[in-house]
């Protein structure tokens, strides 16, 4: 009895009454979102970011946010993911944002840009540099929330059968390169294609395309792609690609602020966990690649051959700035922004490799 009376001491009960009167009935409810993801089940990386955000969310909000998460294999539509979303088929998606390219153009640079920022690069532009801000300006209109949804790192230029030597090598192959990537190799004469995840390998194999760029030895690895292709060179492609969480404007509307608030510290968590995984990962499935598949030769491309891709790189963005106020703001804001973090960048990160690193 003195125990019962000691845990019921009148100033306990009413703070416990009135913990429970006074909150608001709505913050009691719970929330079950869905989520489509571009990516197939099991997907290491991309997929597993999806269930960590997933996971933390539901745990930071004590369960009251419950996030069902829909592989491709669900949906049926991997570059649907946009239009599943706006629509309000799904609540939230995982996607990238250049897949939807063809759409809207302007989504495009929130992934990456051909030659432009590295990854602490790119985050310090989304965050610090106005990058949030544009994103909203291309998404908002659509009903939409664009967050960064993680990060892939430096992304490897492409697996080749044959060794790239010269541009001319280039032209008339049939390759697999998304976004402004692809616009650039077209300019310089490469047959480029768009091919949905699941069915890259079998394109390789059966020479549907001769050759593809993925995304780095994590992810390439449990592809397969170098039991076909041998040459494995690094990128000039994606110097960073951020993937994204979509969000419903309405649903996310219908949240609130402190599930708003979980959300998004799940999603900037997530995305930030992404890239140090992908950062470890990489490093170990090239090791791995390195020792067990010998024929596997790692490459760069020639200087002639990335001189052509920048010009055609930088071409394409003068052309696409003359299209579209909005389009000029992005640019100019990203190229702005790159002469100046860069500096920075020269003098410590690439100086620092460069001049005393050297790791055997
Ligand atoms: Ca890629």
């Amino acid at each position: 009895m003195k125990i019962r009376f000691a845990l019921l001491k009148p100033a306990a009960v009413v703070a416990a009454v009135l913990a429970f009167v006074g909150a608001p009935a709505l913050a009691q409810e719970t929330h079950r979102l869905t989520l489509a993801e571009t990516w197939g089940p099991n997907t290491p990386i991309l997929g597993e970011t999806t269930r960590h955000m997933a996971a933390m969310a539901e745990k930071m909000s004590g369960g009251r946010l419950q996030i069902r998460i829909d592989s491709s294999n669900k949906h049926k539509a991997p570059f649907g993911i946009f239009d599943m979303v706006k629509g309000g088929q799904y609540d939230m998606g995982h996607t990238a944002s250049y897949y939807y390219k063809g759409k809207i153009p302007n989504t495009m640079y929130f992934t990456t840009v051909p030659f432009g920022m590295t990854t602490p690069e790119q985050y310090a532009w989304f965050y610090h540099g106005g990058g949030m801000e544009l994103m909203e300006k291309v998404y908002g209109p659509h009903g939409l929330l664009s967050f960064p949804g993680g990060n892939t790192g430096n992304q490897m230029g492409g697996w080749f059968r044959k060794e790239i030597t010269s541009v001319e090598d280039l032209q008339g192959l049939k390759m697999r390169t998304p976004g402004f990537a692809g616009e650039v190799m077209s300019e310089i004469g490469v047959a480029v294609t768009n091919i949905a995840p699941g069915e890259l390998f079998t394109s390789l194999e059966r020479g549907t395309i001769d050759a593809l760029e993925w995304v780095g030895p994590a992810l390439d690895l449990p592809m397969g792609f170098h039991s076909i292709a041998n040459y494995y060179y690094s990128g000039w492609q994606e110097p960073s690609a951020e993937v994204q969480f979509l969000i419903n404007q309405k649903t996310w509307q219908s949240l609130p602020d402190d599930l708003q608030e979980i959300l998004r510290v799940a999603m900037r968590t997530a995305a930030y966990d992404m890239y140090t995984q992908s950062t470890h990962l990489n490093a170990a499935a090239w090791d791995k690649m390195k020792e067990e598949y010998p024929n596997v030769t790692h490459k760069t491309f020639p200087p002639e051959v990335i001189d052509a891709l920048r010009d055609a790189t930088m071409k394409l963005l003068a052309q696409e700035a003359e299209k579209d106020p909005l389009t000029r703001e992005i640019i100019a804001s990203q190229q702005e922004y790159l002469k100046r973090v860069r500096k920075w960048t020269e003098i410590s990160d690439k100086a620092y490799l460069n001049s005393v690193s050297t790791v055997e």
